[in-house]
């Protein structure tokens, strides 16, 4: 898992007062180590009090109060299980990932769409609506209304909403929140996430989509994980989310994985920008469809485009493996720089089936091995579907939410009794379970 990839750009922006709140005083140095602990449940699944004790390099006692206290306040559930080792299961602490929530936002020219999940990413709500205007101020007040909305309507806890993430085309510096330009919008230098977090008084995440969607894959996505992948934007407009090492390659403008207008076929198909042979004109899906159009004087939608394609239909069969030839391009050379484990292909050419991504499979191994080296790659369509962006740009707030100086443990209320918790340690004074290891919180791990 990335974490803190953007904790260095966070500071850049200028905070809503809410946001500000929780990096604020003395809370900082408890809301560190709280952090540090949750980031480390987060990271690794349940623990131990000893095995936290053991990665975080705190004290035992001071492990045990900021444990206590994250269960007082309803982020930290206790759970039994495990191997025993003779005696009885140890106690494992979890993040209660059920009763904490974030909000992801896919922002389109056509539709907007939400989803409140919890997060483990198990959908609570979702609304999915044409934008009634474009401009940057109409079009955030309309969102921040309809999340409202959905948070009310999905009778959740709105404090224990940690964020919104919104995931957008074009070129986003995530670090300031700021949309720096989305041809799909029309929008340019568009401060997004200020703005919204001020409607809404929740922190806001802004991406590109690609990035969400490539982040989706490693948090959401099925196993094996592999750390290292690219996800390909593919059927209305192309971008490529990069990961390395777990890490998102967004690049220093902010324009890293921009391959569209790339040229992938000398003298080939005209494209959108003027160009000829770019990558974009072969998988957008608008552009194969004209041609097709074109060729055959028959206009036909994606899915019978599709099926005359697997029946056999030699024109739109040559124009779905001249797809394949254009996606082989961008994934050979991006395989053979990067040394990805997986590429994923989203839109509809991820899920075409038949031998479509073992064409482009088997030209990234016939590269790999004229070069004598031996590393495969997988290569498949999405398995989280359309909502990949939404999942992604939740990923994004639960990451933002899990970095030091984020979490204010004051603004959580106690957690309502629960039965799970049996720890002896209830209200305890709140005010010092800091960096300094004393205190009589007993470490009842045994471990
Ligand atoms: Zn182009």
């Amino acid at each position: 898992m990335a974490h803190n990839h953007d904790s260095r750009q966070q500071s850049k922006r200028p905070r809503s007062a809410a946001v500000r709140a929780a990096a604020s005083g003395t809370s900082l140095l408890r809301s560190l180590n709280a952090a540090a602990i949750l980031r480390t449940l987060h990271r690794e699944g349940p623990c131990s009090r000893a095995r936290l004790t053991r990665l975080t390099g705190m004290s035992p006692p001071t492990v045990s109060r900021i444990v206590a206290r994250l269960i007082e306040r309803g982020l930290v559930v206790e759970v039994r299980r495990g191997e025993s080792t003779g005696g009885r299961r140890p106690v494992l602490l979890q993040i209660d990932e059920a009763k904490l929530y974030a909000v992801g936002v896919q922002v389109q020219r056509d539709r907007v769409s939400c989803l409140l999940s919890d997060l483990r990413g198990a959908p609570l709500g979702r609304r999915a609506y044409p934008p009634f205007d474009l401009e940057p101020e109409g079009l955030i007040r309309e969102l921040a209304r309809e999340l409202d909305g959905l948070i009310r309507q999905a009778g959740v806890d709105r404090r224990r909403v940690l964020g919104v993430g919104v995931g957008v085309a074009g070129v986003v510096d995530a670090g300031r929140g700021v949309v720096v330009r989305s041809v799909n919008l029309g929008w340019r230098d568009v401060p997004a996430a200020e703005r919204l977090e001020r409607l809404l008084g929740l922190p806001v995440v802004v991406q590109n989509d690609a990035n969400a969607a490539a982040m989706a894959e490693l948090w959401f996505g099925p196993a094996p994980r592999h750390e290292t992948l690219m996800f390909l934007k593919t059927e209305a407009g192309v971008g490529a989310g990069i990961l390395v090492d777990g890490r998102l390659i967004s690049g220093p403008r902010g324009m890293a994985g921009e391959i569209g207008h790339v040229t992938v076929v000398e003298h080939g198909h005209p494209c959108r920008c003027g160009h000829a042979g770019c990558l974009e004109t072969y998988v957008n899906l608008q552009d194969v469809l004209e041609r097709y159009r074109h060729r055959t004087g028959q206009a036909v939608d994606k899915p019978a485009f599709f099926q005359r394609a697997q029946a056999g239909d030699p024109v739109a069969r040559q124009l779905v493996d001249e797809a394949a030839s254009a996606l082989a391009h961008a994934v050979v050379y991006a395989g053979m720089l990067l040394d990805l484990q997986m590429v994923v292909i989203g839109g509809v050419w991820g899920q075409i089936g038949g031998d479509f991504l073992q064409t482009i499979e088997a030209r990234h191994q016939a590269t790999a091995q004229r070069t004598g080296l031996h590393m495969p790659v997988t290569i498949r369509g999405s398995s989280l579907g359309d909502d990949s962006e939404l999942l992604g740009a939740i990923g994004f707030v639960v990451d933002r939410w899990f970095s030091p100086g984020a979490i204010d443990l004051s603004s959580w209320r106690p957690a309502p009794a629960p039965g799970a918790a049996g720890g002896p340690q209830t209200s305890r004074d709140q005010g010092e379970e800091a960096v300094r290891g004393a205190g009589t919180g007993a470490d009842r791990e045994s471990g």
